[in-house]
């Protein structure tokens, strides 16, 4: 794989590997997501973004983020079903998207969640995961690993998986009723923890774990060490900053 490290300051995280291409902003790309009546400059960011990966032109989805396990396929036939009157391309109540199809940009925003890109090697298929501790907790990585597989006929070993700038153990305390239903995965030693009597949830280990019971292979999955509230000059954090907080962009397309 190829990966490049904070190379611009509109990137936390770029990848290259064949004709796929991909990435993880940074705060600098500014605000990505229209939760906010800034659209304009949502635009603009966007738009800027896009061009310096070379996707400009495609058809940008996004998932509706709604904290499930549902992946939605983006096909020729399925793309025109989701087009919004304002041009946008939004899949209805999922969190994650798979296609084999080039020329169409997978996208999701967050500002703590983990966002996980899935591809196989050559441009095969391409897939991209909004995960937080609900869709963790659901298995939404592994589902979406599951559901690429299938729609292309490969084993799990065969795919390559990065998981993006997310929050990490010690700034994500978690309530006793999280904690509960982590508790209950197993090796959840692995990934939650007690620290001064309260919950720690590491979502990127979770996640890890439940992708390599999909069949993922560990030397596959590469993980970012960056956290998104420990560094808030390279990101906005939820949990930092409340409702309303500026949010990153994930992106994954097939040239
Ligand atoms: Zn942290």
């Amino acid at each position: 794989m190829s990966t490049t490290k904070l190379n611009q300051q509109h990137w936390a995280l770029r990848i290259n590997p064949g004709p796929v291409v991909g990435g993880f902003t940074s705060r600098q790309a500014g605000n990505l997501r229209f939760h906010s009546a800034d659209q304009p400059a949502v635009a603009t960011a966007r738009h800027t973004v896009l061009a310096e990966l070379g996707v400009v032109s495609f058809p940008l989805v996004e998932t509706q983020q709604v904290h499930s396990d549902n992946v939605f396929v983006v096909t020729l036939s399925s793309l025109p079903e989701i087009k919004k009157s304002d041009g946008r391309y939004v899949a209805p109540a999922s969190d994650a998207l798979i296609t084999t199809m080039s020329e169409v940009t997978l996208s999701l925003y967050y500002a703590d969640c983990v966002p996980i890109l899935l591809w196989l090697p050559g441009g095969r298929g391409i897939g991209l995961v909004h995960a937080g501790w609900r869709g963790s907790l659901q298995n939404v990585a592994g589902n979406t690993l599951s559901a690429l597989c299938q729609l292309t006929n490969t084993s799990p070993a065969e795919l390559h998986v990065i998981l993006g700038p997310s929050i990490c153990r010690d700034c994500y305390e978690v309530g006793p009723e999280v904690a509960e239903q982590a508790a209950i995965l197993s090796n959840a030693e692995d990934f939650l923890s007690q620290q001064d009597g309260h919950w720690h949830l590491d979502l990127k280990s979770l996640n890890r774990r439940l992708l390599i019971e999909a069949g993922i292979a560990p030397e596959r999955i590469e993980i970012s060490s960056l956290c998104t509230r420990c560094q808030p000059d390279l990101f906005f954090s939820y949990r930092a900053e409340g409702p309303g907080c500026g949010e990153m962009g994930a992106f994954i397309a097939i040239l």
